[in-house]
């Protein structure tokens, strides 16, 4: 274990006794956390202890136990709180027998936060969280503070609050999955980016994932700011049901109070005040979605505290995370694009509409129980001459794209396949785009893996 940091050690866990649900990065993360805040763990999983990775260095420490969830029932007495992994649904038998016991439930992201030392911001929405939250990771770095990027981006907020100090800045990437239990999440600003239809299998409905979104607010007050995407509809009444003072980004026109787009040119309007953030040729991102990021980050970071001019050369010097609508190799002409982090509709209909070359397609993945009309839709709509389709998603693209009459579809066994087959339609100045529209997890571990093999296929080619 790390050297106790003594922000955290004056929190005082003592006598306390946390279930922490999941052992995995992020349940590990929030038992390293409370052992150092003098607390004692009962750590919980699905899996047995064997087949739990990286775990001794926990279950080495005498105020640790382990117990598989299926047993959970007959260890509860004593607990004073659980906390949860962003893993395990809300109506999980593991959690119903801990709700029964009336035994408060923290998400490890609400609880991790909690110890914060720093003022932090939080991003949430359905597309553009990562690009958004390193973006605003850059600007706070270059605005001269120690920057702490964490959350769902893979680095645990319970991680990052061990090393961080007082005059430090953190940003949070968020997720629905992660606000089921936001009791202890307030952000000093926060973004929601944008909402549409993703995680459904989930969530069960459009209104819950919106509902579960709009918590990110919940505990902000008239001290904090709320940064909302003026053109997405299911976000207007968030300003009127928020407590924090509201700011609004666009990249359709003017708003009141807030970060927009107009002549080229990227501003900040608050109260009386306009600023010039940049031109949109230093965004070296490509797409508008990319610019409604820019957009949310700059807010964030003008509402932190971060000076124009810092915020204007991040912008300049940040060039996108990997696997988003990222430049693989130029073949004969043709560009391949890897965004195999689009695993929703509405990312691959961005990444489509920020292409400028014909495109061909490549999409599919695993089942969420995402509609596709939309993309549909935008694919007779655009410049797509080709879709060709892999994954366990296949037939179910293909069948909303013969509902909008589309018919230049090609079905493949596999990703190679599918790149070969691209490979073989496309002609000089076309674009293969990999934006699959799906998760991974039908054939793949994660995006990144996914992406990877994407481009080893094209490098092979
Ligand atoms: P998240 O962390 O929310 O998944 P990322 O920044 O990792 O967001 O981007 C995920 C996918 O969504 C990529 O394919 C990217 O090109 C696309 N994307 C990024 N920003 C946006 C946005 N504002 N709206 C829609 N799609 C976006």
């Amino acid at each position: 274990m790390n050297t106790p940091n003594p922000n955290i050690a004056k929190l005082d866990l003592k006598n306390k006794k946390l279930l922490i649900m999941g052992a995995g990065k992020s349940g590990q993360a929030a038992a390293s956390l409370a052992l150092q805040a003098g607390g004692s763990v009962l750590l919980s999983d699905d899996k047995e202890l064997k087949d739990i990775q990286n775990i001794d260095w926990l279950l080495n420490n005498s105020h640790v136990q382990f117990c598989q969830s299926s047993k959970l029932s007959t260890q509860l007495n004593g607990v004073d709180f659980a906390v949860i992994s962003p893993g395990i649904p809300s109506n999980a038998t593991s959690v119903l027998n801990v709700q029964s016991k009336n035994i408060p439930i923290v998400s490890e992201l609400a609880f991790g936060a909690s110890f914060m030392p720093c003022p932090y911001a939080a991003v949430t929405g359905t597309n553009g969280k990562t690009t958004t939250t390193m973006l605003l990771g850059l600007m706070f770095s270059k605005g001269g503070f120690v920057s702490h990027v964490c959350g769902n981006i893979g680095f645990p907020i319970s991680t990052a609050a061990l090393s961080a100090n007082p005059a430090d800045r953190a940003v949070v990437e968020v997720s629905s999955f992660q606000l089921e239990f936001p009791d202890g999440l307030h952000p000093k600003a926060a973004a929601i980016l944008n909402i549409s239809a993703d995680h459904l299998d989930r969530h069960g409905s459009m209104e819950e994932y919106i509902s579960l979104k709009k918590r990110i607010y919940t505990n902000m007050n008239g001290d904090d700011f709320l940064v909302l995407n003026s053109n997405d509809k299911s976000l207007k009444d968030a300003a009127l049901d928020a407590k924090a003072n509201v700011f609004w980004f666009s990249s359709e026109g003017e708003v009141p109070m807030g970060a927009f787009l107009k002549d080229s040119n990227l501003y900040m309007r608050d109260g009386n005040t306009e600023k010039l953030l940049c031109h949109i040729e230093d965004i070296q991102m490509p797409g508008l979605h990319n610019l409604e990021n820019v957009l949310a980050a700059s807010s964030l970071a003008y509402l932190m505290g971060i000076p124009v001019p810092v915020i204007r050369h991040s912008i300049k010097t940040f060039n996108g995370a990997e696997h988003r609508i990222e430049f693989v190799k130029e073949i004969n002409g043709t560009v391949y694009y890897n965004d195999s982090k689009a695993t929703n509709p509405d990312s691959t209909i961005k990444a489509i509409k920020a292409m400028q070359s014909p495109v061909i397609l490549i999409a599919g993945g695993f089942n969420k129980d995402t509609p596709f009309d939309a993309l549909a839709e935008c694919i007779v709509n655009s410049n797509v001459k080709a879709v060709v389709l892999t994954g366990d998603t296949a037939n179910q693209i293909a069948k909303a794209l013969k509902e909008y009459n589309y018919t230049n579809i090609f079905t493949t066994d596999s990703l190679n396949a599918a790149v070969l087959q691209a490979n073989k339609l496309s002609k000089p100045s076309d674009v293969v785009l990999f934006s699959p529209a799906c998760s991974s997890f039908d054939h793949f571990k994660s995006y990144e893996e996914r992406g990877n093999h994407f481009k080893d296929i094209v490098n092979n080619l």
